[in-house]
Order: C-alpha cells, then sequence, then structure tokens
C-alpha cells in the first residue's frame, strides 16, 4: 500500500537519532515528497540502515549525516550524505565489490565485513534501480540510490 514516506523515514532514523547523540554525531531527515506513494517498505528501510551505520561509522564525532529522499523523473531518490572522511576516487571504484575495505587492517572501531555496500547494489539492482557514490564537497561522502516508482 502506499507509503507516507516521511512517517516511514523518521521512524527509522529515530534510534539513530538517539544512538548517535551518544557519539556525538547527528542525523537529520529532509523529505521532499509530497505524495503517499508505493515503495518497497522492506527494502529502503534495509539499504539505509546499511547506509547510515557507514555514514555514521567513518564520520567524526560532531558531524552531521543529511537523508534526503524525493522524487525526481519518476524515480524514487534517497541520498544519505556524510561529512566524513571521503572515500578516494581509487577506493570509488572498488567500494560495491565484495570484500572491500579501504581499511584492511581490520581496525576494531570501523571493523567490517566489506560486504554493505556490495549487498545494497545487489538489492538496487535487483529493483532495476541505480546506486552512486559522490564525493559531498567540500567532504565526505554522498550514496545516492534511485528506484523506479
Ligand atoms: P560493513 O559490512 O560492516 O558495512 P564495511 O563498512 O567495511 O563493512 P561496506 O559497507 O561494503 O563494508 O563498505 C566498503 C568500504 O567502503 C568500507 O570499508 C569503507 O572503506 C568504504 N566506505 C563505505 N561507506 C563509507 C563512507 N560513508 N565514508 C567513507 N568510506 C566509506
Amino acid at each position: 500500500k502506499p507509503t507516507n514516506v516521511s512517517e516511514f523515514l523518521s521512524n527509522i532514523i529515530a534510534p539513530y537519532e538517539e544512538m548517535a547523540q551518544f557519539d556525538g554525531k547527528t542525523v537529520t531527515l529532509d523529505v521532499d515528497v509530497g505524495q503517499d506513494v508505493l515503495i518497497d517498505q522492506k527494502r529502503i528501510h534495509q539499504l539505509l540502515v546499511l547506509l547510515l551505520d557507514n555514514a555514521l561509522k567513518y564520520s567524526d564525532e560532531g558531524a552531521t549525516v543529511a537523508v534526503t529522499a524525493g522524487i525526481e523523473k519518476k524515480k524514487f531518490i534517497l541520498s544519505v550524505a556524510d561529512t566524513g572522511r571521503g572515500i578516494s576516487d581509487e577506493a570509488k571504484k572498488h567500494v560495491f565489490d565484495r570484500f572491500y575495505r579501504e581499511d584492511k587492517t581490520g581496525n576494531r572501531e570501523t571493523g567490517g565485513t566489506g560486504l554493505g555496500l556490495s549487498i545494497a547494489e545487489w538489492v538496487v539492482q535487483a529493483h532495476g534501480g541505480k546506486i552512486t557514490v559522490l564525493d559531498n564537497i567540500p567532504q565526505g561522502t554522498i550514496f545516492r540510490i534511485a528506484l523506479p516508482l
């Protein structure tokens, strides 16, 4: 059934807003979807959690992570922008590869499997959509998902 996107995304983000406060990180939400739309709630929930986890993980204390949702050219656009350490152009080519991690030391603080983004790409493509990584000028990273409505 059609979803109120603002309410739906707010509910996903709420626990992060509380968690992030302990880390001194802030999460904001900006939704520009006027009408209720048909979206695959389970999938979008999964994707947003993946991207938010990374955005917060790779951000410094005091940083803000901005989640934006909107509709462009009959596509549902969801983007997560952080002001963290950013991703080099070389690494951008590989971030969606399975098991790829920029930090190969296995640092516990940022530890992960390197699977998150490959799963995200798989899910997005299975739904006929696209996921892209961009620089957040002047600092940080933006992950942008476009899914057909
Ligand atoms: P996890 O499976 O726990 O998410 P991960 O974060 O290592 O582990 P991915 O989510 O696939 O794995 O991310 C792959 C790599 O992309 C990361 O190791 C990191 O180097 C880089 N990366 C992902 N998101 C960001 C981000 N927001 N800012 C900077 N680097 C990032």
